[in-house]
């Protein structure tokens, strides 16, 4: 690892300052996926700016929303009791991640900018456009079972890694950044990118800019949401496929539906024309298997992750049947 400068700020604008006036600078709360990067030589920071003295570390009920600090363990929010209430999917998909000792160090908003867990990324023997723009990409021709089947591009086909942004997918939530030129809020749909030509970036935050928390508007979802995650281990492991479903309910007709997928993009995958099919029908496996159907429009398998073809759909089959309790 190379020495680098560690300097704790106790103001935003601190913070910003910091990361306007060196260009190799990072942010570090949990560090949970930096220090492993800086471990590993991908990524090498001449500077650490610790922003866990910030005052970014509340939850609250607001009339129409709930926040949430940046600075919020994982573990805080998954727990927390307007959470559970107002939007368990989202702590479900939180509870769903790593494992209890790294829920209890990383932060809402280092989760957001969590870095793709291709391998080809963390070894610094292979090409990697993502780590060295140019270098090619390793795993196009490599071994690729935890790639994406949605929105690769020639350049990369990692996965985002998170779980907890795969929820905030669907949730629609807000991500509240601010930055030298003020605040500004950012969908959550617009954070995350796809790889296109520029795979080295993975959001659309502005190297000077600082997460200082997320909103998510209220809904109607509480009472019937899944996060569905198949990986190779029942914990500590990263989704092949996960999916989260959020409905509204009346009866047995869904009024109201959202649908987002992990494992199978460079960001999570929001599934709106199978949204759009649902809504207004009953909750009949028949429904689910052709929303399904639709939602893999598109897809594009790489020689060893052929199988999320059938992975992704049966998996969101049985998210929708857990979320809205039907059996057959
Ligand atoms: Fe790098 Fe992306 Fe290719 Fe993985 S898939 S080797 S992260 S460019």
């Amino acid at each position: 690892m190379n020495n680098f400068q560690y300097k704790r700020v106790s103001s935003p604008a601190a913070a910003i300052a910091e990361l306007s006036k060196d260009p190799a600078a990072k942010l570090v709360a949990g560090g949970t996926n930096l220090i492993d990067l800086m471990k590993y030589g991908v990524m090498a920071p001449d500077k650490l700016v610790d922003v866990n003295h910030l005052s970014f570390d509340a939850i609250k009920k607001e009339e129409r929303s709930l926040y949430i600090g940046a600075t919020v363990r994982n573990a805080v929010a998954a727990g927390n009791a307007d959470v559970l209430k107002y939007q368990p999917l989202l702590s479900q998909a939180m509870l769903a991640g790593a494992s209890a000792q790294l829920r209890n160090k990383a932060t809402m908003g280092g989760n957001l900018l969590q870095r793709t867990r291709c391998g080809y990324f963390y070894d610094i023997s292979a090409p990697c456009n993502k780590r060295v723009p140019g270098s090619g990409c390793a795993a196009l021709e490599g071994y690729n079972r935890m790639h994406a089947i949605f929105g690769a591009s020639s350049s990369c086909i990692a996965v985002n890694p998170s779980d907890m942004n795969v929820a905030l997918t669907a949730l629609d939530a807000t991500i509240l950044v601010s930055g030298p030129k003020g605040d500004r809020k950012i969908p959550v749909s617009e954070f995350h990118r796809l790889p296109g030509t520029h795979p080295e970036l993975d959001t659309t935050l502005d190297r000077k800019e600082i997460i200082t928390g997320l909103v998510i508007p209220d809904n109607n979802f509480a009472a019937h949401t899944t996060y569905l995650k198949v990986r190779d281990r029942i914990s500590y492991a990263f989704a092949l496929i996960s999916v989260a479903v959020a409905i509204d309910l009346d009866g047995t007709a869904i009024r109201d539906i959202r649908l987002a997928m992990g494992g199978v993009a460079h960001k999570p995958w929001r599934l709106t024309e199978a949204e759009q099919l649902l809504k207004g029908k009953q909750a009949t496996v028949e429904n689910f298997k052709m929303a399904a159907e639709l939602a893999m429009k598109g897809a594009k398998a790489y020689e060893h992750n052929a199988f999320k073809l059938k992975l992704a759909p049966n998996t969101m089959i049985q998210a929708l049947k857990t979320a809205s309790g039907v059996k057959a």
